[in-house]
């Protein structure tokens, strides 16, 4: 047995009772980042041949290393995608750490595996795939698009022996997030964007089909379409698009990284239409399904096409006799083989509250964004860009140029009040700069929105 030392068990009550007083909190510091070089100037030296021990550790983390950090959280962090884990999601990832599970396996992480799956049945059932349909939990979206264009990419390749020896190339518009065309590096296939960072219409994308060298079209396996674009909330026409695919014999994915859960929400459902005819789909639960940090996900049409890509020949799991040992592996359908079993958080959030509150929660954020809408209609010193798309609101301050947008921000954030950034909106051959709400967290309020938009009068 080990000696229970009571200074980890006092060390263990302070940490639990940060993380609880962090979680109870509801509204966070903004917190601003800092040079590396004024962060150990703070701190000194952390990292020492005897420790500097942990009530001093702890002690720099809550009085300068914390505040160095953004909340990502706080109801006035309207700029990228920001998160908002509820506290049941947050307590079971400090479950997850204290349980030391090894999730690439069913043998060895049966019970949180078995978790993971129950929340993935019901993102699964959000996209109205067939049945036989099933994802796993990747460290977010661009794992998941990785995971995803590798599937497309093996099966492209299994099909004939010309495949085998050409580069893929797949077509995605200029609305698609940066991690397509990263992982399309990783993957080393060529990606061809449609100019549009609006919609994706079927139309222009048969347009950039039938204008491919046939060199191209022997080499085109993928179509990759966004549900849910990250900079204004625009989702392509997934039913025009899939049509396309079937006719052309691509494998459509459908990136909904942020976007997708908005499938929940019955009054922008029917915008993803189509979207249950992909053949893979990417879901950022740490995005707006209220998980914390990080936890994407991958689904698949048919998971068998994937273990094909991914399985990591695992013989050594067939010694193990016992019946339990032998279920889902997690490891088979992503690039990753030891996890955590992220999903976990993400499983417990959705028993305790139920799914409804889901809906009403990201309604709520739907609802914010129409609210902000208004309220620029209504005030004078700004205006829309474009109607609200999503959560997504991109407006202008009449008579602003670029520095301006970039002092107001950086104000707001000195002063702790908000967070909000510019954006680049693609107006014909020219970029505009314009302010961006992107609304996830259901504690913000109209009035903060009324506060940030007199901010810039
Ligand atoms: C955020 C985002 C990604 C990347 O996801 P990460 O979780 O940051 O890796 C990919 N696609 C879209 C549409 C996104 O919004």
């Amino acid at each position: 047995m080990h000696k229970i030392d009571i200074d980890l068990v006092n060390m263990t009550l302070d940490v639990m009772k940060y993380a609880i007083d962090r979680i109870s909190v509801t509204e966070p510091k903004i917190g601003i980042p800092q040079k590396a070089e004024d962060l150990m100037a703070l701190v000194g030296e952390t990292i020492t041949e005897k420790g500097i021990g942990g009530e001093v550790a702890f002690n720099l983390w809550k009085e300068h290393l914390m505040k160095a950090n953004v909340s990502i959280d706080h109801p006035r962090h309207l700029a990228f995608v920001p998160a908002s884990p509820t506290r049941a999601a947050i307590m079971f990832d400090l479950v997850t750490s204290a349980s030391s599970i090894h999730g690439a396996y069913w043998m060895e992480g049966a019970g949180g595996i078995f978790c993971e799956n129950e929340a993935m049945k019901w993102i699964v059932s959000l996209t109205g795939l067939p049945k036989g349909a099933f994802g796993v939990f990747t460290s977010g979206g661009t794992a998941a698009n990785l995971s995803a264009i590798v599937t497309a990419r093996e099966y492209w390749r299994s099909l004939n022996d010309q495949n085998k020896v050409e580069k893929g190339l797949i077509i995605t518009s200029i609305g698609a997030h940066s991690s397509i065309k990263a992982m399309a590096k990783v993957v080393d296939v060529d990606v061809l964007l449609v100019d549009t960072e609006d919609r994706l219409e079927a139309k222009a994308l048969q347009n950039t089909i039938d204008n491919l060298t046939s060199h191209q079209s022997q080499r085109l396996f993928a179509i990759v379409a966004t549900g849910g674009t990250t900079n204004a909330g625009i989702i392509d026409d997934l039913d025009g698009i899939a049509v396309i695919c079937k006719k052309e014999q691509l494998w459509l994915h459908v990136d909904a990284a942020y976007g997708g859960g908005a499938l929940v929400a019955d009054s922008v459902r029917h915008l993803f239409n189509g979207i249950e005819k992909a053949d893979s789909i990417t879901i950022d639960p740490h995005k707006w399904m209220f998980s914390p940090y990080d936890c994407g996900a991958v689904i698949y049409k048919n998971p068998e096409l994937a273990k094909k890509a991914h399985s990591q020949e695992g013989s050594y799991l067939d010694i193990f006799k016992d019946e339990g040992a032998h279920g889902f592996n997690p490891s088979d359908y992503q690039i990753q083989l030891t996890r955590r079993v992220r999903g976990l958080p993400l499983w417990f959030s959705l028993a305790t509250h139920g799914t409804d509150r889901y809906k009403v929660a990201i309604e709520r954020g739907l609802e914010l964004a129409q609210i902000a809408g208004t309220l620029i209609q209504e005030k004078s010193h700004v205006e829309l860009v474009r109607e609200p798309s999503l959560s997504c609101v991109l407006y202008r301050r009449i008579g602003w140029k670029p520095e301006d947008y970039t002092h107001w921000t950086y104000e707001n954030h000195k002063k702790g009040f908000a967070l909000v950034t510019p954006t680049k909106w693609k107006k014909g051959s020219t970029y505009e700069t314009v302010s961006r709400f992107c609304f996830i967290n259901p504690d913000t309020t109209e009035k903060d929105i009324e506060m940030i938009l007199d901010s810039m009068i």
